[in-house]
Parts: structure tokens; sequence; C-alpha cells
């Protein structure tokens, strides 16, 4: 296994297509055994193969019991509810924003062998499976959000927060 390099929003590569993953052999075990490791090292909740400069329709999230989902060729079958929440992006480091997501969420995608599942969710998860998979058609969070801020104002928002409270 080894920590690949998370690709940030200058790259053009993050605005195109993910392929289909077609071969379900030791390159893609490789590219998901590399993405878990890369994915933990960044702290992250998850990550697309795109993000690390792989243009296949591969993603993983990481669920509330601290699993990690390996979705290939996902597809969102199912989206119900609503929720608001700040969201970021291993790929806009320091920013995140307001993005209004569905409450629940079913994905039907393969797994590192190519046998078809499918996986539901809701809350952060769903939000996260909702993230991810526009990354395989080349979209970023920042596109949805309808406020975006830095770190540096989210901490004084605490602060100020902190003391009214
Ligand atoms: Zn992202």
């Amino acid at each position: 296994m080894a920590i690949r390099t998370i690709i940030t929003e200058e790259d053009a590569v993050l605005k195109k297509t993910s392929h289909p993953v077609t071969k379900f052999d030791h390159k893609l075990h490789v590219l998901l055994d590399d993405m878990a490791e890369t994915l933990r090292d960044a702290n992250g909740l998850g990550l697309a193969a795109v993000q690390v400069g792989i243009l296949r329709r591969a993603v993983l999230v990481i669920n509330e019991a601290d699993e990690i989902i390996e979705l290939v060729n996902p597809v969102i079958v199912e989206a119900y509810g609503q929720q608001d929440g700040l969201e970021g992006c291993l790929s806009v480091p320091g920013i995140y924003g307001d993005v209004k997501r569905p409450m629940h969420v079913k994905v039907r995608a393969q797994d590192r062998d190519g046998n078809f599942f499918e996986v539901e969710d809701e809350g952060i998860t769903a939000r996260c499976f909702c993230h991810e998979i526009e990354h395989l058609d080349g979209h970023l969070f920042k596109e949805r959000a309808t406020a975006l801020y830095t770190v540096e104002e989210l901490e004084k928002a605490e602060e100020e927060d902190g003391e009214e409270g």
C-alpha cells in the first residue's frame, strides 16, 4: 500500500468524467488499497479515484461505524428527504460550504471483485455518497454550495457563538 497524492481543484483532471471500471483485477485492488491508506492519512470521510488522478469510477466512503465502503461504478438509485450541512473536500483544502443533500441515499455499486450490491445510509454518510459520486462526473461541492467559508471564518463564528451561549 502507498499513500498517493491528492490533487486539488487547480488541477483540470478533477473536472473530467471518470470511465467505468471494467477490469476487477490486481491493479484495481492496489488502487483501492492505496486510496484507503490515502484517505485514512488525510483524515477524510470519502475519496474518489479521480482525486488521486485516476479517471475510474471508484470511490471510498467511511461510514459512521468507521468502516470503509468500496464503491465501484456506483449509481444512486434512491434518494429522499433533505439535509442542510457543512461540507468540505480533500481536493479543496481549507474551504467549507453549506450544501443541501438528500437525507437518505441508496447506492448500487460493484465490489472490488465485480459483484453487485446495494448500500443504504443516511445523514453524513448519505452526504458522502452524493459528494463522492459527483466527483466521478467532474463536479465539486463548491458548485452546489449556497455559501462558502474559510476555516478562519468558521472558527471565528464558533467563537462568537460561544460568547453568546
Ligand atoms: Zn471531494
